[in-house]
């Protein structure tokens, strides 16, 4: 279990750092948001312990900005001020739990142990459809057992379909949950793609699973129909 703590306060951190270590976790320690940021896109962390008050990006721009990257890890938020207006603040923003400052190292603990549980139990699961299997945690995709190597865009239209197998996906939905606001509609991006994915995908095995829907978009299904 590897965990993140952003903590600007160095007596904190270290106290904090000593304490989960003692547990047997792994612990890497950010002293401000953006250096917090950049550890939470560079790892895969199983629990981010996070401060509000950070010197420029602050706790809630943080998880903004962990939102914004589409981590799944847990947030457990650490705030001085036992303001309601905060703690619905970093709920709303999608932090998992809040502990007001100062607390006990025992009750710490604690919500660490309880959110690592809730992630282990509510981690999505690999997602399947005929041969073709798609693990979102670790962004392996297999077809036949045999592994196939995706880029992000093709990895994202992928997963999307393969969660709405048997129906159809509208290009108007692709474009807004794998590309961002500053997609042109009127570019051929999404064919590329689709294009790249294909050949990945389905060339080489039977059936094919990718269809396109004309004029509509595309689904994801093992038997052959309008193509
Ligand atoms: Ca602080």
């Amino acid at each position: 279990m590897r965990i993140l703590v952003v903590e600007d306060e160095p007596k904190v951190a270290r106290f904090l750092e000593r304490g989960l270590r003692q547990q047997a976790y792994a612990v890497d320690v950010a002293g401000d948001g953006e250096e917090g940021l950049q550890l939470a896109g560079d790892h895969d962390y199983d629990l981010i312990v996070l401060d509000v008050m950070l010197p420029g990006r602050d706790g809630f721009a943080v998880l903004r900005g962990l939102r914004e990257m589409q981590r799944v890890t847990r947030v457990l938020m650490l705030t001085a001020r036992d303001s309601v207006g905060d703690r619905v603040r970093g709920l709303d923003l999608g932090a998992d739990d809040y502990l007001v400052k100062p607390f006990d190292l025992d009750e710490f603990l604690a919500r660490v142990r309880a959110l690592l549980r809730r992630a282990a139990t509510e981690a999505p699961l690999v997602v399947r459809h005929a041969d073709l299997e798609l693990d979102p945690r670790t962004r392996r995709v297999r077809r036949g057992g045999k592994a196939i190597e995706l880029t992000a865009k093709p990895f994202a239209i992928l997963d999307l379909l393969l969660r709405r197998a048997g129906q159809v996906v509208s290009r108007a939905e692709l474009a807004e949950h794998v590309w961002d606001r500053y997609f042109d509609p009127f570019s051929n991006v999404i064919d590329v793609t689709m294009h790249q994915l294909r050949e990945k995908v389905d060339r080489g095995f039977s059936p094919r699973l990718i269809h396109t829907v004309r004029g509509v978009g595309y689904v994801l299904r093992s038997e052959t129909g309008e193509d």
